[in-house]
């Protein structure tokens, strides 16, 4: 199948229509029966909102990218929530003229049986989970931990319709999103989806930053420059790692199939990397995403903040960009400047390709002075990578000059 920007879309709106559509409540009106649409719509929009969280490369690949299927994963798991806070609330509304006590005996978590008390927690979950998802000021760990819950609901939720006695064809919906759920927890967290590498060579471009070679032990991953990998760093000689798979963009792809990640210590696993030796056996997934992958022909300006820059040298290692380029480098001290010596040279090997470097000097960078200016930057397209907020302020500035947003394209190293 050909990678389309319908494709994410579609298989969405199927995903959700189909089980409605068969869960229509011929049977029951009113608010009763909106109560049942809302319950079934919830569950579909949670189902959808799982396929769109599973790593896999080929899926996100016909899904136009990670970051892509996160946005959507976020945006249906709210609305999921939404129909699902509503659903009780509809079945009790159908209640409410006739028979008011009752009506609260739908509600009231103190009266519930098995199957209210399921669904309680199920919301529960669902409630927790996104105050958290949220909740920007959380520590990432702590986010990681209370999106579990959000996990946890999907079970919760096929267990209520178990216990109200549902026996029929429908349960292949929740059972089936269980699936997926179990599917993303053991090939991706888990890493039985992992090809193992191992560390072969370590060098230090510049303070805090690691440069490593990660050789396949069997099959490689098909990657090309632009992508990142998930990374999941074992046991060595000495090192112990951290087993978590954390995401790291390709700095360079051998033939052979060996990969190269620069990992700077932004928080505690990445810190402790920088301590790694050769020797150490790694799982690595992917590869994802398209930066770069964009028209060839237009010139373009690239901007890249501090370890952002790991894209772009991938690009400039693997061959001579076909277009003119501007390659503006922010680091915030020369001791951080990762690379320069490597990226000077192929700016003299590369005609076409012109390198800015620009200190920062601990302060936030001047954009406003370092970003060409509105007549320069027509008809190019322009490649941003960095941390967030750089990237954010950077996108604001080009747009605010006349670019159009088709032609600005970037990588926010952050995904929650
Ligand atoms: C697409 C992408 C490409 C990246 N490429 C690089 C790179 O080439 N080099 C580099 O040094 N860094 C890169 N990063 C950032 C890197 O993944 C984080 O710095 C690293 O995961 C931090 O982990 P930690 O445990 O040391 O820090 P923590 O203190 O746990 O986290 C610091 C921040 O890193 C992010 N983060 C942590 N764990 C994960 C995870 N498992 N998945 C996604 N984000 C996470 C969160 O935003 C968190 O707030 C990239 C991030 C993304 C999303």
């Amino acid at each position: 199948m050909k990678p389309s920007r319908w494709t994410l879309p579609v298989v969405v709106v199927g995903l959700i229509a189909v089980p409605l559509w068969w869960a229509w409540p011929g049977f029951a009106v009113g608010w009763r029966g909106a109560g049942i649409v809302l319950g079934w719509l919830g569950y579909g929009f949670i189902f959808a909102s799982l396929v769109c969280m599973m790593r896999e490369p080929r899926l996100a690949r016909w899904f136009g990218g990670l970051e892509r299927m996160y946005a959507w994963h976020h945006v249906l798991g709210v609305w999921a929530y939404v129909f699902l806070l509503a659903h009780p609330l509809a079945l009790a509304a159908d209640w409410l003229p006739d028979a008011p006590d009752y009506a609260w005996s739908v509600l009231s978590p103190a009266r519930q049986d098995l199957a209210g008390w399921l669904g309680w927690a199920a919301l529960l979950c669902l409630m927790a989970g996104l105050g958290s998802a949220l909740s920007a000021r959380l520590s990432y760990s702590a986010w990681r931990w209370l999106h579990g819950l959000l996990a946890l609901s999907v079970p919760l939720g096929l267990a209520h319709l178990v216990a109200l006695g549902i026996t029929d064809w429908l349960l292949w919906m929740p059972v089936l999103a269980l699936g997926v759920l179990l599917w993303r927890v053991l090939r991706s967290d888990v890493g039985l989806g992992a090809l193992p590498h191992v560390v072969s060579a370590v060098s230090r471009p510049a303070r805090d930053i690691v440069e490593l070679t990660l050789k396949p032990m069997a099959r490689g991953v098909r990657a090309r420059p632009g992508q990142f990998i998930l990374v999941a760093f074992f046991e060595g000689p000495r090192f112990r790692g951290c087993h978590e798979y954390h995401p790291f963009t390709l700095t360079h792809i051998a033939p052979d199939g060996s990969l190269r990640i620069g990992i700077k210590a932004l928080g505690d696993c990445t810190r402790h990397i920088q301590s790694i030796e050769p020797g150490v056996a790694v799982r690595v997934q992917g590869a994802f995403g398209d930066f770069g992958a964009v028209e060839a022909d237009k010139p373009a300006v690239w901007l890249a903040g501090g370890i952002g820059i790991a894209p772009f040298l991938a690009l400039l290692r693997a061959s001579p960009p076909a277009r003119p380029v501007t390659l503006i480098y922010l680091y915030q001290s020369p001791a951080d400047a990762a690379f320069v010596a490597e990226l000077e040279a192929l700016a003299r090997q590369h005609t076409g390709v012109s390198l800015q470097t620009v200190v920062a000097d601990g302060g936030p960078p001047d954009l406003d002075a370092i970003l060409p200016a509105s007549e320069v930057l027509v008809g190019r397209e322009c490649l941003l990578c960095g941390p967030p907020a750089l990237v954010s302020a950077a996108v604001h500035v080009l747009q605010s000059r006349g670019v159009p947003v088709g032609c600005i394209h970037y990588e926010r190293f952050d995904f929650r």
